[in-house]
């Protein structure tokens, strides 16, 4: 994507569209954690990104370094597991951007960020934590460009079509991580903050991705690839 100027100008934009989003969605969280947690996600998470956009809103770094810079912050500033989980996993995977923002270092950074999550938290798919929505999503992204070739705007909707239905998958879950786990079968039949936080924060992404990609999405290959089934087929046999 473009030079260093601009893709510093798009990741700054991005963190802060995800602060706002954040703050917006604040009583949102909260009222999702306050069902199976202890009511601080919102405010952990608003907090958080806040301060983090504050922190590099002036940076002329490179994107390496400035996401590097947002995931010190979050974990000195978000606290409870998602501050951790979020902001150590960020630090850690910014190193994938060191040589800058491309389609491949951009899945590098989502497989390497994934990958701390995973081990930082130890959560598998299915425990209802935000790893049901980051799973899917970043399988989804990688597939999207690596296997069908997909550009990569188009690759980061369909991830986040897929981040929705990971956050709707948690909903019958049974917590096996966290607070909400303290629950037990209790925490069936809601759904995961830090899941839903995960999609919020992609959506924003994908947005600004959409604002600086524009023009850039074939809109051919992003045209359903299945051939529509034909009603006679169907219906065929005895019916
Ligand atoms: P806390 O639970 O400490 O109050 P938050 O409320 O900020 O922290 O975050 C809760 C979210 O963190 C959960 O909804 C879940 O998605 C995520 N989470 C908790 N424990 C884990 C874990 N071990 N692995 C992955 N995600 C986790
Ligand atoms: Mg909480």
């Amino acid at each position: 994507m473009a030079d260093a100027d601009t893709q510093r100008e798009a990741v700054l934009t991005a963190i802060d569209r995800v602060a706002d989003r954040l703050e917006d969605e604040r009583s949102y969280l909260t009222e999702l954690d306050s069902a199976i947690g202890d009511a601080d996600h919102g405010s952990n998470l608003s907090r958080g990104f806040r301060a983090a956009a504050d922190e590099v809103a002036d940076s002329d770094d490179d994107v390496g370094e400035i996401v590097k810079t947002i995931g010190v912050t979050l974990i000195s500033k978000v606290g409870g597991a998602s501050g951790p989980l979020y902001g150590g996993s960020i630090m850690s995977a910014s190193q994938e951007l060191d040589d800058g923002l491309t389609a491949d270092t951009s899945i590098a950074f989502a497989e390497a960020y994934l990958q701390k999550v995973l081990d930082r938290g130890d959560a598998r798919v299915g425990a209802k934590t935000m790893v049901d929505a980051l799973t899917p999503a970043v399988h989804s992204y990688k597939k999207s460009i690596e296997v069908d070739d997909l550009p990569p705007l188009t690759a980061f909707a369909k991830a986040v079509e897929a981040a929705e239905a990971g956050v709707a998958f948690t909903v019958p879950l049974r917590a096996e991580k966290g607070r909400a786990s303290f629950l037990g079968w209790r925490s069936v039949g809601h759904q995961d903050p830090g899941a839903t936080s995960t999609l919020f924060i992609m959506e924003e992404l994908l947005a600004t991705a959409e604002q600086y990609l524009e023009g850039e999405t074939d809109v051919d290959a992003a045209a359903p690839t299945e051939p529509e089934a034909d009603p006679d087929e169907i219906d065929g046999g005895d019916a």
